[in-house]
């Protein structure tokens, strides 16, 4: 049995972290009414990841895994935190 150490922590991953980005992609190629800028981009990730709740799963884990929110709730969720980025946009 391996012991614990305080790096392990890098095994542990918010699977839905790479599905937000993976989904992002799709939805700016639909929503092209958006800024696109980094920092615009980076505030709709971060209120989308705060939004939805996280689904934590160890990397090396060669189990599927189970999808505890749709890809249609996130691309909503993006949505909504696109659409209140453009309201209170951070660029200059
Ligand atoms: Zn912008």
């Amino acid at each position: 049995m391996a012991k614990i150490n305080i790096y392990d922590v890098e095994k542990i991953k918010n699977i839905n972290e790479k599905r937000v980005w993976d989904l992002l992609v799709q939805f700016y190629e639909t929503h092209s009414e958006y800024c696109t800028c980094r920092d615009c981009i980076l505030d709709v990730v971060s209120i989308t990841l705060n939004t939805i709740p996280p689904h934590y799963q160890v990397s090396d884990d060669p189990a599927p895994a189970i999808k505890k929110i749709s890809d249609e709730d996130i691309l909503k969720t993006i949505k909504e935190a696109a659409d209140r980025v453009a309201k209170y946009p951070h660029h200059i």
